[in-house]
């Protein structure tokens, strides 16, 4: 069986939450693309051209310990906006996607350009100072010394960039399911989501 569920959504909204629990619930693989941008920006930072980096990625490459840091989080968005580092990362998404067993990928242009056709859409948003506040909460669990408003003009300058690039900005495809976790309990939203992939399954799942 081949099914995919596309998560997008901006920076902390609980996307990459949401699709763990899923994926774990239906034995799905699951892919956070978020990784091969960070990937191929902790690469930039030690001196690697980007469109290389992004080119000679491996899988191994997506277990480096650095790609949770901010200064990570921040080169992944730079290097996103260029158009030859997106492009060296299609196939790579478009076959995971295509896993047999099921796929979920989380990221920012699954709906709209790597699966246009995936099965499901979601697209999780919160408020930006909601989302500010659970990304410090975890850079402080990590011990990254850092404050609420560092975070939240980090949180809201890559927003800015997501959004506003010209090649696969951050939005919403239009046939997105939309789930805002500002007000909303991971369980809750876990749940919503988990329900609307399970009356799309086929009956044998
Ligand atoms: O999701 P995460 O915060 O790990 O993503 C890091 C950065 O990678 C994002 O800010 C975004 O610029 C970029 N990204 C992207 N397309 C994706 C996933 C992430 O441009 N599908």
């Amino acid at each position: 069986m081949m099914f995919t569920v596309a998560i997008d959504g901006p920076a902390a909204a609980g996307k990459g939450t949401i699709s763990k629990a899923v994926a774990a619930h239906f034995g799905f693989d699951h892919l956070d693309t978020g990784l091969l941008y960070r990937a191929v920006g902790a690469r930039v930072l030690d001196g690697a051209d980007a469109t290389e980096a992004a080119l000679a990625l491996s899988p191994e490459d997506l277990e480096a310990s650095n790609l949770r840091s901010a200064e990570v989080a921040q080169m992944a968005s730079q290097v996103a906006v260029i158009s030859e580092v997106r492009a060296a990362l299609v196939t790579f998404q478009r076959e995971f996607a295509r896993r047999p067993g099921g796929a979920v990928l989380d990221g920012r242009d699954i709906g709209t350009v790597i699966c246009p056709a995936a099965d499901l859409k979601f697209f999780v948003t919160a408020r930006p100072e909601i989302r500010a506040r659970r990304r410090y909460d975890e850079l402080r669990e990590k011990g990254e010394e850092t404050s609420l408003d560092t975070v939240l003009a980090d949180v809201k300058a890559r927003d800015d960039r997501d959004m506003n690039r010209a090649d696969a900005p951050l939005k919403p495809a239009t046939d997105a399911v939309l789930i805002d976790t500002s007000d909303l309990s991971i369980e809750d939203a876990v749940d919503k989501v988990a329900r609307l992939i399970r009356d799309q399954l086929p009956p044998s799942v």
